[in-house]
C-alpha cells in the first residue's frame, strides 16, 4: 500500500471513497508497527475483515480506528479524513462553524475534533508530551509533501 501524499483533494477523494477505505488505511498502517494486546499484551493477532485486529491468545479484539485519532468519530471516519486533510492542507486557519457547514456537523462537533487535531499535530515529532498520550504521525498528504495525520495511542503503563 502507497501512503498518500499530496494535496491533491480530487485524488485524495478517489482514494478514499468510503469508511472501509479510511479503515483499511489505518490497518495497514498499523499493521508496520508492533502489534500488542491491550488486554493481555500478547504480540500476536489475526487481521479481521473488517480491518479489526483479534489477539490470539485472549481474542480481544481492537478496532481499526481504536487508539487513533479517529476513534469513535461520531460522523464517521471518512469525514474524519477529509477534515484532517483539509486542515493540513489549508494555508488558512478554519473556523468551527465553517468546518461545521462544510461537513454537515454541529459546530461544537467540529471544534472539539479539530481541537483533538490541533493537539495531535502540536504534539508530533515531540513524544512523548505528559507520558499519558503519544502520537505517531503518518503521512496522509499535503503541505510540503508531509501532511499528518496522527495516530494517538494511550499507553498502557
Ligand atoms: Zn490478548
Amino acid at each position: 500500500m502507497e501512503i498518500f501524499t499530496g494535496q491533491n483533494l480530487l485524488e485524495f477523494t478517489e482514494r478514499f471513497k468510503t469508511n472501509e477505505d479510511c479503515k483499511e488505511y489505518l490497518a495497514i498502517l498499523k499493521a508496520e508497527s508492533d502489534y500488542k494486546c491491550l488486554k493481555c499484551a500478547h504480540s500476536s493477532c489475526q487481521n479481521r475483515k473488517d480491518f479489526a485486529r483479534q489477539c490470539n491468545i485472549c481474542g480481544h479484539i481492537e478496532s481499526a480506528t481504536a487508539n487513533t485519532l479517529f476513534h469513535k468519530v461520531k460522523f464517521g471516519v471518512r469525514k474524519a479524513f477529509f477534515i484532517c486533510f483539509e486542515m493540513s492542507t489549508s494555508t488558512k486557519s478554519l473556523s468551527a462553524s465553517y468546518m461545521g457547514v462544510r461537513y454537515g456537523i454541529t459546530e461544537k462537533t467540529a471544534r472539539y475534533f479539530m481541537l483533538k487535531v490541533r493537539e495531535a499535530m502540536s504534539s508530533s515529532g515531540n513524544f512523548p508530551m505528559d507520558g499519558n498520550v503519544h502520537v505517531d504521525e503518518f503521512v496522509l498528504g499535503g503541505k510540503e509533501k508531509l501532511v499528518e495525520v496522527m495516530m494517538e495511542r494511550k499507553r498502557k503503563q
